[in-house]
């Protein structure tokens, strides 16, 4: 094994315009912008690796932008001198220094497997467990709005061939979660699917309540309903609509947990939430090995965040695959190109070395930060 060293690594912040607007989610929660952090490793090669965090604002998970940076500022001393293809080494490094902040490790996480990827000419999903060679689904994020409105935006994401759609619910009034729900699935077609996610903004009476207000034979998984694990388990017990956790599954632990409670039917797998490519690597398995569906996301994020993204749910054998969530959809700045376009609703991983990305240097801007 040839020598590849960690000579230094730069952290770039880019603000992602929300590309509809204003975003609204359970609980009054509304974002216009999200705050992201890039990061290219450069090795002693000279080959590079690039990675991205982006939280979903400060109110979604216990993450938030400046946090990223602050961890990134932890932990970057660390890897100086490590080999970036040891990935397993790398995050025991970072774990050594620094506790948690799952978030932060992220973007050094992806960083890596980006060059590890670039170093044996192999694409990120091939080094994973290797590509399933079924074309990924790809779900929108219908947020929070008048239910007749929220039924148009659905529309016109189907119209534009997405195949699954997330539906969100404000949690603030049974009927009116029941109405946006039945609306957005009024004009369900064959082969689509929907996820109704509630951010853990539903009480298990709000929930209980919403349920029996919605019409018979409705098809759709119900995500992360209540916002602590023991108000979900007390839901799920007295219903029959498949649970899927998101912001309540965040590591390993959490994750065996909710295997060991017979607490859902699958996760959201967002990278930065469960600490990138390594722990999400472990968290598949895991989620396989229970018979989970798996819907591979980010909290949001740019071309990068979303190539990390591709690369893992390319892997994800396709019946246990529920999506991956086109972010990029989401954002109205495009960081990297890339050869990963949407067609008829699904998506492959790129086929080139590593991600498969070459960012644009012009809107990365000067780096706010440099560790060497
Ligand atoms: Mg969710």
């Amino acid at each position: 094994m040839s020598t590849l060293k960690i000579t230094r690594i730069d952290v770039y912040q880019v603000d992602l315009p929300y590309a509809g607007g204003v975003y609204h989610l359970s609980g009054g929660r509304t974002y216009t912008s999200f705050d992201a952090t890039i990061v290219r490793i450069t090795t002693n090669t000279g080959l590079v690796g690039w990675g991205e965090s982006t939280p979903f604002g400060a109110t979604y998970i216990t993450s938030h932008a400046r946090g990223v940076r602050a961890g990134i500022a932890e932990l970057a001393p660390h890897l100086l001198g490590l080999d970036p293809r040891r990935v397993d080494r790398i995050n025991e490094t970072m774990d050594a220094a620094l506790v948690g902040h799952a978030h932060a490790k992220t973007a050094l996480d992806v960083a890596c497997w980006d060059v590890f990827g670039k170093s044996v000419g192999l694409p990120v999903c091939e080094l994973l467990g290797g590509r399933t060679n079924t074309p990924m689904p790809v779900i929108s994020s219908i947020h929070v709005g008048e239910p007749a409105e929220m039924r148009q935006r659905v529309a016109e994401h189907r119209a534009r061939g997405y195949l699954g759609h997330s539906v969100k619910v404000a949690g603030d009034d049974p009927a009116a979660d029941a109405a946006r729900i039945t609306a957005s699935l009024a004009d369900r077609q064959p082969g689509e699917f929907f996820i109704v996610d509630a951010n853990g903004g539903l009480t298990v009476e709000t929930a209980l309540r919403m349920l029996r207000l919605l019409p018979p034979g409705l098809d759709f998984v119900l995500e992360a309903p209540c916002a602590t694990w023991r108000e979900c388990l007390s839901l799920r017990r007295r219903t029959d609509v498949p649970i899927i956790f998101d912001e309540l599954a965040t590591d390993d632990a959490s994750v065996i947990q909710l295997v060991a409670d017979d607490a859902a039917e699958g996760i959201g797998l967002k990278i930065s939430k469960n600490g990138g490519l390594t722990r999400g690597r472990r968290q598949r398995d895991i989620c396989l090995a229970a018979g989970y569906t798996v819907s591979v996301q980010e909290t949001t994020g740019s071309d990068i965040a979303f190539a990390a993204i591709v690369h893992l749910g390319q892997t994800v054998p396709a019946r246990s695959l529920r999506c991956v969530l086109e972010s990029r959809d989401m954002v109205a700045l495009k960081t990297a190109d890339g050869e990963f376009e949407v067609r008829d609703g699904r998506i492959s991983a790129p086929t080139a070395p590593g991600l498969g990305i070459t960012p644009r240097l012009e809107a990365l801007g000067e780096p706010v930060a440099s560790y060497f």
